[in-house]
C-alpha cells in the first residue's frame, strides 16, 4: 500500500486520538527507517524510546522467532524460562531483589502505586495512601496514572480521577515538605522528566529525598519507563544517581519494540504483593521476555559506555552548531532535550525535521526531544546532525528574510 492508501484507511477506521505526522513507516535497519516508497529517515526517536536496539538486529530477530516457534503464551499460572531468566538478569544488574512483569508503562506505574499503598496498609492500616509526584511529571494515561501526572492539561474530561495524589510544585526538599502529611506513603518521581521537557532532577535533591523517605517510611518509587534500559548510559538512571529506590518501573525500551513493562523491588518490599494481590494475563509473556533477554545481551556494559560516549558526542555536536534558535541542550546519555529560544515552535521544528528525513520528538512547551536507538552508529548520528544543521540554518535565513 502507498502512504496515501494507508492514511485513508487509517483515518476511516482508527479512532482519531493521535495527531500523526504525514509519514508511514514500512521497515527499518539499524537506526534508519523507510517509508512505503523507500525514502529513508534517520531515527532520533526510536518509537518514543522503545526501539532501544534499533531495527532488525539479527540477535533480536533470532530470539523472537525462536521463541515464537516454541511458545507464544501460556499465562502466569505456569512457569516459563524466559520470564525467570529475565527477572534474574534485571536483578543481578541492578541489585534489586525481584521483578513483576506488565505490558505498558502506565500499567507498570499502577503496579508500584499498588505496592506502596499495600506496604503502608499492611504496616499502618488505612488513611495513609497518598503519593507525592512532581510538577511536570508524566506517569501514564490510565485514570490513576493521569491523576499521578503533575500536569494540569491531563486533568480534564475524565472525572472522577483516582484520589490520593498530591503534586510537589518544584523539585526541592522544602516543596516536598510543604505538601507532606501523615497520609503520605510514597513519592513517585522520574529522575529525568521525559514528556515534561527533559528535566534532569538535581542529584543532591534526589539523595535528600531518599533520606527523607527513609525517615518517614515512605517508599521511594522511581518511574524509569523512559530513562530505563540503558537510555541514560546505565541500565537504570537511578544507578547514576547513587540511590536505592524501593521500586523502579520500566517499559518502553525493555523488549526492543515488543510491548512489555514491569517493576523491580528492593529486598524489603518483596513480600508486599503476595499471591492473588496483583496480576496481568500477558505479563512476562515468553516472546516479549525472550526479546528483552536479547536486548539485555546487546546492551552489555560496553554498549552502555558507548551510549554515554555517543550522548556526549551528540550533545556537543548540537551545541557546536551554535544556532541562535537553540538556548540549551540538556539530558543524559541518549536522552537529550534541545531547548529552543522563545518564539521557536518545537512542534513546527519537529515537523520540518521529519519532512527532511530526521525523525524526532517534542517535549514540554519548548523542547525538541532526541531518543535515538542506543545502538545508533556515529555515521547515522552524523547524517541526522547534518539534517538538523541544515533545517536550523534554513529557518534562520527565512526569519532574516
Ligand atoms: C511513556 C511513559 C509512561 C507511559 O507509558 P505507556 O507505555 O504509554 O503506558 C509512563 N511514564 C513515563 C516516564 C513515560 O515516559
Amino acid at each position: 500500500m502507498t502512504y496515501e492508501e494507508i492514511r485513508a484507511l487509517d483515518e476511516q477506521y482508527v479512532l482519531p486520538t493521535y495527531g500523526r505526522f504525514p509519514v508511514a513507516i514500512d521497515h527499518g535497519k539499524g537506526a534508519t527507517l523507510y517509508d512505503p516508497a523507500g525514502r529513508a529517515y534517520i531515527d532520533f526517536a526510536s518509537g518514543i524510546g522503545v526501539n532501544s536496539v534499533g531495527y532488525a538486529d539479527p540477535r533480536w530477530i533470532a530470539a523472537v522467532t525462536e521463541q515464537a516457534g516454541k511458545l507464544a503464551h501460556v499465562s502466569n499460572l505456569f512457569y516459563t524460562e524466559p520470564c525467570a531468566r529475565l527477572a534474574e538478569k534485571l536483578c543481578t544488574r541492578t541489585g534489586m531483589a525481584a521483578a513483576f512483569f506488565a505490558n505498558s508503562g502506565a500499567e507498570s506505574n499502577e503496579g508500584v502505586i499498588k505496592l506502596a499503598r499495600k506496604y503502608s496498609f499492611d504496616k499502618y492500616g488505612e488513611g495513609r495512601g497518598t503519593i507525592l509526584t512532581l510538577r511536570h511529571s508524566f506517569h501514564g494515561r490510565t485514570v490513576t496514572t493521569l491523576a499521578a501526572t503533575g500536569q494540569d492539561v491531563f486533568h480534564n474530561y475524565f472525572f472522577p480521577f483516582t484520589e490520593g495524589f498530591r503534586h510537589v510544585e518544584a523539585p526541592t526538599l522544602d516543596e516536598v515538605q510543604a505538601v507532606a502529611g501523615h497520609d503520605v506513603c510514597a513519592v513517585l518521581v522520574e529522575l529525568i522528566q521525559g514528556e515534561g521537557g527533559v528535566h534532569p532532577l538535581d542529584e543532591v535533591f534526589v539523595r535528600e529525598l531518599e533520606q527523607l523517605c527513609a525517615k518517614r517510611d515512605w517508599l521511594l518509587l522511581v518511574d524509569e519507563v523512559q530513562t530505563g534500559i540503558g537510555r541514560t548510559g546505565s541500565l537504570f538512571a537511578f544507578q547514576q544517581y547513587g540511590i536505592r529506590p524501593h521500586a523502579v518501573s520500566f517499559a518502553k525500551g525493555i523488549a526492543g519494540g515488543l510491548p512489555m513493562g514491569g517493576f523491580l523491588v528492593r529486598e524489603d518490599c518483596r513480600e508486599v504483593l503476595g499471591a492473588g494481590t496483583h496480576a496481568t494475563t500477558f505479563g512476562g509473556n515468553p516472546i516479549c521476555a525472550a526479546a528483552a533477554l536479547a536486548v539485555e545481551e546487546i546492551l552489555d556494559d560496553a554498549a552502555l559506555e558507548a551510549v554515554r560516549e555517543k550522548g556526549t558526542y551528540l550533545k556537543q555536536a548540537i551545541e557546536g552548531i551554535g544556532s541562535p534558535l537553540v538556548s540549551e541542550v540538556r539530558g543524559r546519555g541518549l536522552m537529550l532535550g534541545v531547548v529552543l529560544k522563545e518564539g521557536v515552535s518545537h512542534k513546527k521544528l519537529a515537523a520540518r525535521l521529519i519532512g527532511s528525513g530526521l525523525l524526532c520528538l517534542t517535549a514540554g512547551s519548548d523542547v525538541l526531544r532526541l531518543l535515538p536507538p542506543l545502538t545508533i552508529t556515529i555515521e547515522e548520528l552524523d547524517s541526522g546532525l547534518a539534517i538538523l544543521r541544515r533545517v536550523l540554518s534554513d529557518i534562520e535565513q527565512e526569519e532574516e528574510a
